[in-house]
């Protein structure tokens, strides 16, 4: 069988992460977060005291060539976690909210976008990648076999973000979450390079009303399909 491309855009806590990573398991592919990479960079930054009023007066690729990624698999585990200069930064990416107030706004500079998509389309040429992001399908991979576009309504993402956030310990109130969610769409959405978009061939995926289990079963249908078709009949 041949191994397709699938990529998972939308907006922020719409489940991408979730649903990219057991599709892959399910399919035996590589699983791809690059919102990781975006986060590691805000976190590189914010170490060195940028903030984002500093954005525009950065030399960029000096800053760039000492940015180092790899995702790398947890010891005993098939889940690849965010290493920064060969340190493992998972747990900051995620709970830092400086970094998280801050990733748009790397994410809208040019230079950190060409940076990490190089790296994103070298870590798929071979195929068989489940990758997620917010611009998978109309910039990193417009090849992709299949694409996925997510959504679901804005209260019941401000939601599961809260109670994921609190599961980790963390004391942000329902307000700054929502309001992190909001600012980080309108950012992602309106940014001039590689805006947040639907591609014109992706399959809209809301799930609001749906759980992970049924999500997984509908996505895995349409991979399957699209392996199917992207198969030559002689190795089927
Ligand atoms: O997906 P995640 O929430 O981890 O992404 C963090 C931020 O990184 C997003 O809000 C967005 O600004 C940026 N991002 C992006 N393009 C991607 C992935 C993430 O601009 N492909």
């Amino acid at each position: 069988m041949k191994k397709i491309n699938i990529a998972i855009d939308g907006y922020s806590s719409t489940g991408k992460s979730t649903l990219a990573r057991e599709l892959a398991a399910q399919l035996k592919y590589r699983y791809i977060d690059t919102g990781a990479m975006y986060r590691a960079v805000a976190l590189y930054l914010r170490r060195k005291g940028i903030g984002q009023a500093d954005l525009g007066q950065i030399l960029w690729t000096d800053l760039l060539a000492d940015v180092k990624l790899a995702f790398k698999l947890e010891p005993g585990s098939d889940r690849a976690v965010m290493y920064l200069n060969g340190e493992k930064v998972e747990k900051e990416i995620r709970q830092r909210s400086d970094v998280l107030n801050l990733v748009s706004h790397v994410a809208a500079v040019s230079e950190v976008r060409q940076f990490l998509v190089e790296q994103q389309r070298q870590m798929s040429h071979a195929g068989g990648v489940v990758m997620d992001g917010r611009d998978i399908g109309t910039v990193v991979l417009p090849q992709a076999e299949l694409k996925i576009f997510m959504t679901a309504e804005p209260d019941i993402r401000v939601q599961r973000r809260f109670e994921e956030l609190r599961a980790k310990g963390g004391q942000e109130d329902w307000e700054a979450v929502k309001a992190n969610l909001q600012e980080r769409d309108y950012v992602d959405s309106h940014r001039a390079d590689s805006p947040l978009r639907q591609a014109e061939d992706a399959i809209l995926l809301d799930n609001s009303r749906l759980t992970p289990q049924e999500q997984l079963e509908i996505t895995c249908g349409w991979a399957r399909e699209k392996i199917e078709a992207a198969t030559p009949a002689s190795s089927q």
